[in-house]
């Protein structure tokens, strides 16, 4: 199975999903990790280019962890907008990969404009990636993926409808996110006074115990995608 993880920013993704990604890799799936902008203003520290071209080291070591590939898409972070180019880039990425299922933040529901935009997006290109029509570099994809929502930053305004237990991968988790030195290092607690790798292994937690399986520790929650074509037995797609 191929599976593509959408994050707006470099970290979003192993911030939300790291246990579920590295479930999938642990059970031989191919995993997709896709950056929508580059990550250059998170720094009080280095210039755009130099905090831009350290993020996406600290992003590829991530997914090496993990044995994902990672796609960077490069568009300028806090300026990520629903147009021409965009559209088809993330056409382009849906094309580039065949995923089977995928992941996103939910439109238009979270902290962060850049997220609730990449949301859209994914929503958007989801379906147009089968349109033939609409060209892009790679071939038109044959099928509609799957499509899952991970949660809000602080799980706000969001509940989930599916939970994947990541216990036996959370160390993975945070060790993927520890990868991302430069942001629970200094621009997290520089710009916000919080420590993000405590904020998601709080909120890891929290899903645990909203989850209530036994032998829970950590959790990570899911809604899916209730668009058109609605696939049955979709929730199916996540690893057990
Ligand atoms: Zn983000």
């Amino acid at each position: 199975m191929k599976v593509l993880a959408f994050g707006a920013h470099p970290d979003d993704v192993e911030f939300q999903i790291g246990g579920t990604l590295a479930k999938y890799a642990n059970q031989g799936h191919e995993v997709y990790i896709a950056v929508a902008t580059d990550g250059c203003i998170g720094s009080y520290r280095h210039t755009k280019e130099e905090i831009a071209q350290i993020r996406h080291k600290e992003a590829q070591n991530a997914a090496e962890l993990i044995g994902a590939k990672l796609i960077w898409m490069g568009f300028e972070d806090e300026f990520l907008f629903d147009n021409r180019e965009s559209r088809l880039k993330f056409i382009d990425v849906i094309r580039s990969v065949r995923p089977d299922v995928m992941f996103s933040h939910e439109p238009y529901n979270d902290y962060n404009q850049d997220h609730d935009i990449t949301g859209y997006l994914v929503f958007t290109a989801r379906i147009l990636s089968s349109v033939k029509l609409i060209e892009t570099e790679h071939e038109v994809c044959a099928k509609v993926p799957a499509l899952f929502y991970y949660t809000t930053l602080g799980i706000i305004n969001f509940v989930p409808e599916y939970y994947v237990d990541i216990t036996d991968t959370f160390e993975t988790k945070k060790q993927m996110f520890l990868c991302h030195e430069s942001q629970h290092g200094d621009w997290c607690r520089d710009a916000f006074g919080v420590s993000y790798l405590e904020m998601s292994e709080n909120e890891s937690r929290l899903l645990a115990t909203q989850a209530g399986t036994p032998g829970c520790s950590y959790a990570e929650g899911f809604k899916i995608c209730k668009g058109w074509p609605t696939i049955a037995g979709a929730y199916k797609l996540l690893p057990q």
